[in-house]
């Protein structure tokens, strides 16, 4: 099955513990420690022909920074995903008391409007490089999403398996593309230890487990493209939402490439992680000065982030800690007002991991984290048309009217109609 090449610019994969050397194959756990494996790139040779210039005249989707992915050929898969808006939040920052506050903003990547495009596309790459016609994955609702939307576009086989408890919408946004969709009455982490033993079984690219380490690397992107939209640095703190961990830690493996690079100045960016309180493993631990996390069962409408045993949680709190980091989490009714805050503010409509962000962001705010003039980037993940149950009910109501002048005057009152026809003067239109 596995015909494992390397370039000049993979020199394998190596244990995050140990440091044990492996080939670039679909493997991802050290056979000496059980430590996971993380791809080893030579940097001295990507740095021989990387620079600004040469990311800028590439595509404009996250394949510009090919030269730091894990594939060793063009890909071949998901070649419009990412370059996703960072977006200058003013109305938001005006109510936190920031005044560079950035939203980026993966509720609108391509093609299932979620930041897990950006993993998908390098681990479907990897595999096919690697000889694979299935594709399968243990999801929490947006990984099997994009899974699905990608093997439809690459014709492979698809198997996607997920908790019974899903949002509608991201079942359906499974259904749609035709792969084997399946429902296990179980929560993320059941999911999860079925399908390890599925994936030693199966001929299958498991894309978060078997291929995890390449399917990982695709979360640098958003560090890639944050440094590439500010102008080429670094910024001061970075707010994003945990589950597993592994975005969190990949971002700031991101810019530390870059500066590793000389491609940005070294800057000692501040990793802040957001959870929900109903799933809060790595920020109670955090919280409580434990270097381990305790797994919890799950409990929070943020069904995307609700991984009760988190894979990366221990590099995540070691990211913490090294980065002078801080930690939050959010209740679901907190998860609800951050989704309304960043829509209203914002124009954004996002998931309720979103609601995470924005909640834990403001709560860093209010215990003055931040200072005025810092460079924040806030990680938006995820849309919220996926999730319409979070807020259903929780919004205004229309205003039911015939289709009458009459009844729309009756129901708009003279008062509004005057403030608006002044208003329509002042601007030239009456
Ligand atoms: C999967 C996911 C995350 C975070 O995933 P990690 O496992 O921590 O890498 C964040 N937001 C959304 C919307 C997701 O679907
Ligand atoms: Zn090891």
């Amino acid at each position: 099955m596995v015909n494992a090449k390397t370039t000049s610019k993979i020199l394998g994969l190596k244990c995050r513990e140990c440091g044990s050397a492996y080939p670039a194959e679909a493997i991802h756990v050290c056979e000496f420690c059980f430590g996971p494996l993380e791809v080893d790139y030579d940097y001295a040779a990507i740095g021989k022909t990387l620079t600004r210039e040469t990311i800028q005249a590439g595509p404009l989707s996250l394949w510009r920074y090919a030269a730091l992915l894990p594939v060793d050929g063009p890909p071949t898969v998901g070649l419009h995903v990412g370059m996703t808006p960072l977006v200058h939040a003013k109305n938001l920052g005006r109510k936190l008391g920031l005044n560079h506050l950035y939203v980026k903003n993966d509720t609108v990547n391509h093609p299932t409007l979620s930041f897990k495009d950006r993993v998908v596309s390098v681990a479907i790459s990897r595999a096919r490089e690697f000889g694979y016609k299935t594709v399968a994955c243990a999801s929490t609702g947006n990984l099997a999403n994009s899974v699905s939307a990608h093997a439809a576009e690459a014709n492979l086989g698809c198997y996607v398996f997920i908790p019974s408890n899903l949002e509608a919408g991201k079942v359906l946004g499974n259904l749609v593309y035709n792969p084997t969709v399946l429902a296990v009455d179980g929560n993320y982490d059941d999911v999860n230890r079925l399908c390890s033993e599925i994936a030693s079984e199966y001929p299958w690219a498991f894309v978060n487990i078997n291929v995890r380490p390449y399917y990982a690397e695709g979360s640098k992107t958003l560090a890639f493209e944050t440094a590439e939209q500010l102008g080429w640095r670094a910024p001061d703190h970075v707010v994003a939402p945990m589950a597993s961990g592994s975005l969190y830690t990949k971002i700031r493996k991101g810019l530390t490439e870059l500066a590793k690079l000389g491609i940005i100045d070294e800057h000692p960016t501040r990793m802040h992680g957001a959870q929900a309180t109903g799933c809060s493993p790595i920020a109670r631990a955090f919280e409580e000065g434990r270097a381990f996390v305790r797994p919890v069962k799950p409990d929070t409408i943020a069904k995307s982030l609700a991984i009760g045993n988190p894979a990366d949680g221990f590099y995540a709190l070691k990211t913490a800690q090294e980065t002078d980091g801080r930690m939050a989490h959010v209740s679901d009714d907190e998860i609800v007002e951050g989704i309304k805050l960043l829509a209203e503010c914002e124009g954004i409509f996002a998931e309720t991991a979103g609601g995470v962000t924005i909640g834990c962001l403001r709560k860093l705010a209010e215990a003055g984290t931040f200072g005025k003039d810092d460079v924040v980037v806030a990680y938006i993940t995820g849309n919220g048309l996926k999730t319409q149950e979070a807020v259903q009910g929780k919004v205004g109501d229309v205003v039911r009217i015939s289709p009458s002048l009459t009844d729309f005057e009756n129901k708009f009152s003279l008062e509004d109609k005057g403030a608006s026809v002044a208003q329509a003067k002042a601007a030239g239109r009456g």
